[in-house]
């Protein structure tokens, strides 16, 4: 005997009505595409819940695999076997003697399928009874066991299941809409473009660059930031915005209090633009409140008048050292932390204003014209689309 399926438990999804269906059908594609490579394996899906079938394939790959994907709650690795209490008796037993370091066990059985002749509790009754006399060494308990074994008697067969582990929760990434991610190469925005794509958005990113100032070295850590996060959902194209020019005009026509209001303004107006190209409908940065000088109040109310597209700032009321933990927790942190300049911080003045006002920004900017900049500034976007490692090694491969 051995686990043939690996049960993948959709959580927060079966609660959406008649929404459901698109919710399961965009998890049951995501699951699809992070599996392509893996030979043999067939994806079912059903109403609360879908299956891979192993077809002779190692589980734990395929496990680590699926323990990113968005919309997954928990996975469980599972036996197969025909409604019959015989086969199940057996099944039972593989799944106790599987696990390891397992003293106390208990067991959880429940019946969706009515014409199967056992009550839930019965069943319980009797695989419990079965499992003592077959084994030794082990006790039942209820309350704390090492091991809960599953056994659920449903229309199609009978599905045994010891350990859960947890999966990404969320939603299925592409079932919220997309987004246009401010993608800095600080620690914040990785984090930011994660949370939303957990809550089910696709993320497209912008980034904004200023060679000669800012290194070729600093563009490849915002790419190798943004392949992090395919790892969770899809390929990421990425608009490259040379920023050189408008951060010169800025920095010669406004008054340095302001300068970094300006050129956030500037940020956003590009970003709003390319969002309007691409289709896409909201913004999202990350930003936290209280953090830096752009990130008071006042500064973000001055910031956010240029734009009237939603902007989505994920970490807004997070503390850093939270910020932090999510960022190594998903690999971004040593990237982030690479010393390399940033296009903001080569323009930035020593003291930029906390509190500018907007009736002030708008007078400074009026008093420069910025319309060749930045027409010059959007004609010239390059767009880089970041994919996942894995496949960029299989293109690779496939080369030589
Ligand atoms: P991060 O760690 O994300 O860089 P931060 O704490 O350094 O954030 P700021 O420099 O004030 O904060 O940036 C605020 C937000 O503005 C960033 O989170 C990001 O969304 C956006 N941003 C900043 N610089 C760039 C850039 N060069 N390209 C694209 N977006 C940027
Ligand atoms: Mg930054």
């Amino acid at each position: 005997m051995q686990y043939e399926y690996i049960v993948l438990r959709y959580g927060e999804i079966a609660l959406k009505g008649k929404n459901r269906k698109n919710f399961t059908v965009k998890l049951q594609e995501n699951v699809r595409n992070k599996l392509k490579e893996v030979p043999d394996i067939k994806i079912k899906r059903q109403r609360d819940r879908m299956y891979v079938l192993l077809n002779g394939q190692d589980p734990e790959p395929i496990i680590e695999k699926c323990r990113h994907i968005f919309g997954i709650h928990s996975l469980s690795l599972a036996i197969k076997v025909e409604n019959d209490t015989e086969e199940i008796k057996k099944a039972a037993l593989f799944a106790l003697e599987e696990a390891d370091g397992v003293e106390t066990f208990k067991i959880t059985a429940k019946r969706t399928d009515k014409s199967f002749p056992i009550k839930s509790q019965d069943l319980n009754q009797v695989l419990g009874g079965y499992l003592l006399s077959n084994t030794d060494g082990y006790t039942v308990d209820v309350h704390y066991p090492d091991i809960e074994l599953r056994v659920e008697v449903r229309q199609d067969g009978t599905y045994i299941t010891s350990q859960k582990i947890a999966g990404a929760g969320g939603l299925p990434v592409g079932s919220s809409g997309k987004t246009l991610l401010l993608l800095s190469g600080g620690i914040d925005s990785p984090v930011a473009g994660y949370l939303t794509m957990k809550r089910g958005v696709q993320v497209e990113a912008v980034h904004f660059h200023s060679p000669p100032f800012t290194s070729e070295r600093s563009k490849q850590k915002v790419f190798d930031l943004a392949r992090k996060l395919t790892d969770y959902g899809h390929s990421i194209r990425i608009h490259v915005v040379p920023f050189t020019k408008l951060q010169q005009k800025i920095h010669q026509s406004i008054p340095h209090g302001y300068s970094m209001t300006v050129m956030r303004r500037m940020m956003m107006r590009v970003s709003e633009k390319i969002a309007e190209r691409e289709g896409i409908l909201s913004l999202t940065t990350g930003e936290s409140l209280g953090q830096v000088a752009s990130q008071t109040m006042e500064s973000m109310h001055s910031i956010n008048e240029v734009t009237n597209y939603p902007v989505l700032r994920p970490l807004i009321a997070m503390d850093k050292e939270d910020i932090i933990d999510i960022s190594q927790s998903i690999d971004t942190y040593d990237i982030s932390i690479r010393p390399y300049e940033d296009c903001c911080t080569v323009f930035v003045p020593n003291a930029p204003k906390t509190m500018p006002r907007r009736e002030k920004v708008n007078q400074f900017e009026q008093s420069a014209d910025f319309t060749e900049e930045l027409n010059e500034t959007l004609a010239n976007i390059d767009i880089v689309s970041i994919k996942p490692a894995s496949e960029e090694e299989r293109e690779f491969s496939d080369l030589l």
